[in-house]
């Protein structure tokens, strides 16, 4: 197909949740960098909004899924797996949480958490069913996970939607304990929020809030699903703020691209799940095991959560550096790999400049570039982006 037809069909076939996407056809990915049908060449600084932690092609990760296509695909959970019972183990072994279960995708992993946290609670005998979330905050797309998401333009067109959340200002204690009642079952938080404009917690506030739900009896959850599996340098945020979870969800980065995502939890909690209470068709099945297997092995034994870090506060540094030069510039944050850089003006413009530049980077709300490049990145192609920005930046003033 031709590109305009590639486009055409998209709009005479697709619901149009996505409105105009960006103007290319992509074809295909190598590395740090994707391709267009043209041959043109972009380096991916979105890295599939933090999916691609390998970037694309990473020898080993190929190899291990085809080799997974050909042995097993899917024979549902009515069967034990090995490659599932290595991943369980393996992120067990290295979080906080004692157990596990898999879904597909990152809303479908926050219901489980919802439903964990409310059976907890029944299980107890306790009338306790209410979360507290954050304003700002994003926790997907399905009627429940809208409802938990702090944002009212998701969830104006759906209503009435599932009851039983409040929404309180992020990194607010103070609100966090008013909003507290007898029916609160609950807490649950991204350690830095995503979708919301890169705003990463005080460790005050996640500190805070540890003690709050110890003292309250209340669980405490954290939306890991874009923080999570190396973004931050360490393999979850939760270890960047020295505060554990009872709760926590991944998902985006879990399978470097095949949909497979994941909540985990501590023993005391994961405990009031009997047989019947949840389940799932896909998750977690040989093909999405292997791939989350791999992604998690290559991240711990080829060193790319230091590695992160390094090249994150090289980027830092960089990006601090045209904040002193562009007064538009308003501020950054973030931590490791996920940076977001908020202007005094709207970024969709600098967005579209950058990419026909051949650089690929999000947009976190009106006035934030997002930077969420795969961790495999190195200083050149940073120092490519940096140069690039700044060329683009020159012509604002
Ligand atoms: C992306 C994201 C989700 C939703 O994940 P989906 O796979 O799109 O359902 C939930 N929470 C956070 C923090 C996310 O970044």
């Amino acid at each position: 197909m031709e590109k305009s037809e590639v486009i055409q069909a998209d709009q005479d076939y697709f619901m149009n949740v996505f409105g105009a996407r960006f103007p290319i056809v992509v074809e295909k990915g190598e590395g740090v960098y994707l391709y267009d049908q043209q041959g043109n060449k972009y380096l991916d600084f979105t890295a599939g909004i933090a999916v691609n932690a390998l970037g694309y092609n990473y020898p080993e990760f190929t190899e291990a899924l085809k080799e997974q296509v050909e042995k097993l695909l899917h024979a549902s959970n009515l069967y034990y797996f090995e490659i599932q019972a290595k991943l369980s183990k393996l992120l067990i072994n290295n979080s906080c949480a004692d157990k596990v279960f898999y879904g597909n995708s990152g809303a479908e992993a926050n219901e489980g958490a919802i439903k964990l946290a409310k059976k907890y609670f029944k299980a107890k005998g306790e009338n306790r069913y209410e979360i507290i979330t954050t304003i700002n905050s994003f926790h997907g797309r399905t009627l429940t996970t809208l409802a938990a998401t702090g944002q009212n333009k998701y969830q104006k067109p759906f209503e009435p939607i599932p009851t039983g959340f409040k929404h309180v200002d992020y990194n607010n204690l103070d609100m966090i304990k008013e909003a507290i009642t007898e029916q609160t079952a609950a807490i649950m938080v991204e350690p830095i929020q995503g979708e919301g404009g890169v705003n990463p917690a005080t460790k005050k506030y996640l500190q805070g809030l540890r003690e709050i739900c110890d003292k309250e009896g209340i669980i405490l959850i954290f939306d890991e699903i874009q923080t999570g599996i190396g973004r931050t340098g360490s393999l979850f945020a939760y270890e960047e703020y020295g505060v554990e979870p009872d709760i926590f969800t991944i998902a985006k980065a879990l399978g470097n691209g095949v949909p497979v995502s994941a909540f985990l939890a501590k023993e005391e909690v994961a405990s009031a799940f009997e047989p019947g209470d949840h389940g799932s068709t896909f998750g977690g099945n040989p093909l999405a095991c292997r791939a989350a297997y791999t992604t998690l092995k290559v991240i711990l034994e080829q060193g790319l959560l230091d590695h992160t870090k390094e090249i994150g506060e090289y980027f830092k540094q960089k990006l601090l550096e045209l904040t002193d030069k562009y007064k538009f510039i308003k501020e950054l944050r973030g931590m490791g790999l996920m940076l977001g850089l908020e202007l005094d003006i709207e970024v969709k413009e600098i967005v579209m400049k950058l990419l026909r530049k051949g650089i690929l980077v999000l947009s976190a709300g009106k006035n934030t570039l997002r930077f969420l490049p795969p961790l495999i990145i190195s200083k050149k192609h940073v120092d490519q982006v940096i140069e690039v920005l700044d060329e683009v930046f020159a012509t604002i003033n």
